[in-house]
């Protein structure tokens, strides 16, 4: 949802407001399809583009805040926040440069547009990050017996996967090893990670948890999830002789 309201082509019909019958983001998703279902007529190449460039401004926000969540680490109010003021900042210059556009004049743009677009695309995150989900655990690659591998995504509705958690388990020492865990940049510090090893213990319940190379990096993020967890969730490197 996010991906298409900042990187396909918008509607011409785009209102300035999305409709309170929306409800959540099916409602959003309905709206947008009957957008565009009645887009054509009376569209010209000037609205068209224009219309590109105020996308193009609030993406470009949208990309600047998340650049910044490796050093910021903000929680998805934080993050909205922070992309409304450089959504701000952008529109207050008298011309702006986004890759792939020449210097847009922001006089010749209508603003309106690009706030109720960074609204829809904010809330569009949000109801995202609301809904997300563990999918199914899926036996991955075969294994040196007793080691089981297994993986699932972290998915919402019409949004796909957000990003994906490899595990493997050793039934016989009740050990579980999480192996590796990737979520692409803008979903990060949404809450994904504590939500991907509360599903390793519920799914595979009584097992030990460690984690592997990637804890240097999240030594925080463990710290935390530790004190509410049984398991120790270190990078001790051989939790049990099968791995
Ligand atoms: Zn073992």
């Amino acid at each position: 949802m996010l991906v298409r309201l900042l990187w396909k082509p918008l509607p011409e019909s785009w209102l300035p407001v999305a409709p309170q019958r929306s409800t959540g983001l099916r409602g959003l998703i309905a709206w947008i399809q009957e957008m565009a279902a009645g887009a054509p007529q009376g569209d010209d190449v000037e609205r068209r583009v224009r219309r590109g460039a105020m996308q193009a401004i609030v993406r470009e926000a949208f990309q600047q805040t998340v650049a910044e969540q490796d050093s910021e680490h903000r929680g998805p109010a934080a993050f909205a926040d922070a992309w409304k003021a450089r959504l701000a900042a952008l529109l207050s210059q008298e011309s702006v440069e986004v890759s792939g556009w020449a210097d847009i004049t922001i006089a010749e743009l209508d603003t309106d547009l690009g706030w109720s677009l960074y609204a829809a695309a904010s809330r569009a995150r949000s109801e995202t990050i609301a809904r997300a989900n563990a999918t199914p655990s899926r036996r991955r690659g075969t294994d040196d017996a007793p080691t089981v591998s297994f993986e699932f995504s972290i998915a919402a509705d019409g949004d796909g996967s957000l990003g994906r958690v490899q595990y493997a388990i050793c039934e016989p020492c009740g050990v579980g090893l999480l192996k590796k865990i990737s979520f692409s940049p803008e979903w990060h510090c949404c809450g994904f990670g504590s939500l991907a090893l509360r599903e390793l213990e519920t799914r595979h319940s009584g097992l030990t948890w460690y984690t592997s190379g990637q804890y240097a990096h999240a030594k925080g993020f463990y710290a935390r999830y530790r004190q509410g967890s049984d398991s120790p969730w270190t990078a001790k490197q051989h939790p049990c002789p099968h791995f």
